[in-house]
């Protein structure tokens, strides 16, 4: 071997030595998302009644989009949204999801990828932490759907306080679950979920990893350890107070998380979203009692297509790539999550199948604008409640008490107190026309729901009944005495 090839080999040699052993650079991703949150219950959004520092410390050093919405005005749609990245109209999940372990079609569609699948096929460690709520038989939980690793609850809800909760609980008493066993719960739900987060932080340095921080706080029922609900001891309101003491202690777990990264050397290169699932509750007429979150400046909240319902806050934090106290008034989605995680990772997007847009050049300042010209919602298949909005206008129908059909130009009445309807006709058939192009590509829903299955089992019992009368009349045999 002369001198030059002995040269090149080992040039090669030190390439090969240094792609193997370099550090994988691609961010981490943190998504958090907070369950039932007002939109203007923490700092960042305007008022300080409850204490959300950590938060607030995201947002001041990272973006706020000013202009941000999930794809559905409740849990389990809205979740299924954004993980996979999919308007969840386009594959019939429509309704919240029941906790039926023996219901093999209870859950997200198995044909459904999410962000946890991509990312783990490039290398990716993938987690959940607290509410999953897409299905709870095996083949729809969360080890079977992407992700490595899984510590929460498989149901919508659940229990906050741990002596409540026993092996053989139903529905919000379901056992706490690590992977698919039995998990210790021995602290406040949101205060366990955080913990386990920022462990799982701590053994995570090799690979760069997504996490899913799905909290259900501060979702129904109302409970908090008394220290955070001691801090609120000035609002009258009881359900008010607890609730508040919820946020807070989802703040202070976000506050965990955020120390883990720091000491695991990880902060400034993992990409943080926070947001929440839908708006938090109104006071609707048929649930009057459902009267502690704060939604101003919009109306309604959770269940409604108006912007109480959809409108919510939502951050980003990277402080390797977004300039701090950014703000962004675009356009942006829940579906965008994905779409960007995607991105970032150097997944496939499967043949570009994802509704969301990469908003990595809308956060570092290279594209400014709408990243969405349109986004949509329906709700039970439509075209009964829909809406549709653009930067400037949006068009909705939905038989709440003084909403009905509806027209509202967004720039000059964001928070909907303007009803235009059938004044601007053409502007009106535009918005329409987009919402059935897109409504085209959708599936109806795939989802029995629970009384669909009363009435499917009654119907089967009643069939079987007759069934068993008439054959017990053919072979009637009399006693011969
Ligand atoms: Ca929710």
């Amino acid at each position: 071997m002369n001198f030059s090839s002995l040269f090149s080999s080992l040039f090669l040699l030190v390439l090969v030595t240094t792609s193997v052993t370099a550090k994988d650079e691609r961010p981490n991703i943190i998504v958090i998302l907070a369950d039932d949150l007002g939109y203007n219950d923490v700092g960042f959004t305007g008022k300080t009644e409850i204490n959300t520092p950590n938060l607030d410390k995201l947002a001041a050093d990272g973006i706020i989009f000013e202009n941000a919405y999930v794809t559905h005005p409740y849990c389990g749609p809205s979740r299924a949204g954004l993980i996979t990245g999919r308007y969840q109209a386009r594959f019939g999940m429509e309704n919240n999801v029941s906790y039926s372990p023996y219901d093999k079609y209870m859950g997200l569609p198995l044909e459904q990828k999410n962000f946890a699948n991509r990312l783990q096929e490039v290398g990716y460690q993938t987690s959940v932490f607290g509410k999953w709520h897409l299905g709870g038989a095996p083949h729809f939980q969360p080890n079977n759907r992407g992700f490595d690793y899984f510590y929460g609850f498989l149901d919508g809800g659940h229990n906050y306080m741990p002596g409540e909760v026993t092996v053989g609980g139903e529905g919000y008493f379901l056992p706490i679950m690590r992977n698919t066993k039995v998990a210790e719960f021995d602290e406040y739900l949101t205060t366990a979920l955080s913990n386990d987060a920022a462990r799982y932080i701590a053994r995570s340095k090799d690979k760069p990893f997504l996490m899913y921080l799905s909290y259900n706080a501060p979702h129904a029922p109302l409970q908090a350890p008394q220290n955070f609900i001691d801090k609120y001891a000035h609002i009258k309101d009881k359900n008010r107070r607890i609730y508040a003491a919820m946020v807070d202690a989802m703040d202070e777990g976000v506050g965990r998380v955020v120390t883990a990264l720091k000491d695991a050397g990880e902060f400034d290169n993992t990409l943080i979203f926070f947001l929440s699932d839908n708006g938090g509750v109104y006071p609707e007429e048929w649930l009057p009692t459902l009267d502690w979150a704060d939604n101003s400046p919009f109306r309604r909240g959770k269940v409604a297509l108006l912007e109480g319902g959809i409108h919510v806050p939502f951050i980003a934090h990277w402080p390797d790539k977004i300039a701090k106290g950014s703000k962004f008034k675009g356009l942006i989605s829940s579906l965008d999550i994905a779409a960007t995680a995607v991105a970032l990772a150097g997944a496939k997007d499967g043949n570009n199948e994802l509704d969301g847009v990469n908003l990595v050049p809308y956060m570092t300042g290279n594209k400014t604008g709408n990243p969405h010209q349109a986004l949509f919602w329906r709700l039970e298949e439509g075209p009964n409640i829909y809406a549709v909005r653009t930067p400037e206008a949006k068009y909705m129908k939905q038989g709440l008490p003084g909403v009905g059909r509806s027209y509202f130009d967004m720039l000059a009445d964001p928070t909907e107190n303007n009803n235009l309807v059938d004044q601007f006709p053409a502007k009106q058939a535009k918005l329409a026309s987009l919402w059935n192009e897109w409504n085209s590509k959708n599936t109806n829903s795939v989802l029995y729901q629970s009384w669909e299955y009363k009435k499917a089992r009654n119907d089967f019992y009643d069939e079987l009944h007759k069934k068993n009368l008439q054959q017990a009349k053919e072979t009637k045999i009399d006693i011969i005495e």
